[in-house]
């Protein structure tokens, strides 16, 4: 019984034409630019693995081979290691699902073929459009969009990426604004100024919302600091002088909060990293609790958390329960941990309002990982919700509308995207 309620629940997956609520692929102009489309340029998150594993980029893993013989030689051991990582599990799916990979293992005996129908597939003038469109069926991707940079709107929907914004005691972050805004930032106000109208151009061009990342690099706890003691930070940046981190992370810290203002004001979405950071990052910053008081303070502004604050998703579900304008997006994750996956979903599916969940953001540079997400996503949803139905007493009519509700539904209201019915 309950396996061909998952069997009905993928089946309503497959024909919802779902919204990736966070993208990094490349566009299409630039995707055919790329010269080698290969099996050992085509990675997603295994190539932190690599990195991991041997203190090398895959660039450097594989300076100097002269041959995709010898290239692979020098993956092998790598994959010896860590193919049980989920991570490497995203390009076997993607391998199966879209590269008639028969297999469940890369070998001695089959890598060979593999590559050559991934080159061979992907210099097809239609294929980039076929994968996101025929094979993903997607509405669109709310693509991560760096300052003044483009994107291509029939496949993406963007929102401006504004950790510069933070960085602006740099004489050359400054400068480049600067120059984009035809101003000089000479003040805290005028420094505001000139991001609300770079902020505005891009929404005037149709971008949802703003993105910010700094969980990468610094802790996710902000203050609210007084204006008059962040301008005298700016000015002290102005005149050239070295400012300490309190210092610096006084600014940024107000301009947090004052980008979470305009975010309101101007009924954009707020997107945020949380959790999960790269090799070596310092984990507890990273907690989504520390938005606490940014949240809070910032009651009408929809605050979009991304990656379930993994591993503090349990404490991100109890932060969206208590406040209602938070947004809970599992951007990345299934391919970070399908078991974490699971069971995040499964305690905020008992915790947050249907309204708030968005089940899937893709997170790649390739189009065709983002199907072997997609499909390690629908995986998962349908794992968590037929197990819900079976124990935890959700009727299958409210999981049905769920899927509905978390692959798109939620995205269309969030990001005000045009409804039209599929
Ligand atoms: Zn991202």
């Amino acid at each position: 019984m309950s396996n061909s309620l998952r069997e009905r629940l993928l089946d309503e997956m497959k024909a919802i034409r779902t919204v990736d609520c966070h993208s990094h692929t490349a566009l299409r102009r630039d995707y055919y630019k790329i010269r080698q489309r290969s099996l050992f340029t085509m990675m997603a998150y295994f190539e932190r693995e690599i990195q991991n594993a041997t203190g090398k980029s895959s660039s450097k893993l594989y300076e100097g081979a002269e041959s995709d013989d010898e290239r692979w030689e020098r993956l092998k051991p790598v994959l010896d290691r860590c193919r049980n990582m989920s991570y490497w599990r995203h390009n076997i799916v993607t391998y199966r699902e879209l590269f008639d990979f028969e297999d469940n293992e890369l070998t001695d005996d089959n890598w060979r073929a593999l590559n050559e129908r991934i080159v061979e597939r992907t210099a097809e003038a239609n294929w980039y459009e076929h994968v996101t469109n025929d094979v993903c069926n997607l509405e669109t991707q709310v693509r991560n969009v760096p300052w003044f940079e483009d994107w291509e709107p029939e496949y993406f929907t963007c929102t401006l990426r504004m950790e510069s914004a933070l960085m602006l005691y740099n004489a050359d972050t400054r400068e480049g604004l600067e120059k984009h805004v035809k101003r000089s930032l000479t003040d805290l106000s005028r420094l505001k100024a000139g991001l609300i109208e770079l902020i505005e151009r891009y929404q005037q061009r149709g971008s949802v919302g703003i993105k910010l990342a700094h969980a990468y690099r610094r802790t996710l706890h902000s203050e609210d600091v007084p204006e008059s003691v962040a301008a005298r930070v700016f000015e002290r940046a102005l005149a050239g002088e070295g400012l300490s981190w309190p210092e610096r992370k006084q600014l940024e810290d107000h301009i947090i909060f004052f980008l979470a203002k305009v975010a309101s004001e101007l009924d954009l979405v707020f997107q945020i990293h949380t959790g999960v950071q790269g090799n070596w990052g310092n984990v507890p910053e990273s907690n989504p609790l520390h938005l606490i008081p940014l949240i809070h303070a910032n009651r009408s502004t929809r605050f979009d958390l991304f990656h379930a604050g993994y591993p503090f998703s349990r404490h991100i579900g109890m932060l969206a329960k208590h406040s209602a304008n938070v947004w809970l997006n599992m951007a990345w994750m299934y391919v970070i941990t399908m078991e974490g996956s699971r069971q995040s979903l499964s305690e905020w599916i008992d915790l947050v309002p249907g309204d708030r969940l968005l089940g899937f953001g893709s997170d790649v540079r390739w189009p065709e990982m983002i199907y072997g997400h997609l499909v390690m996503a629908r995986s998962c949803i349908a794992d968590v919700l037929a197990q819900k139905v079976e124990r935890d007493f959700l009727s299958e009519e409210a999981a049905v509308s769920l899927l509905h509700q978390m692959l798109r539904d939620n995205a269309v209201a969030l990001y005000g995207l045009p409804a039209e019915a599929v």
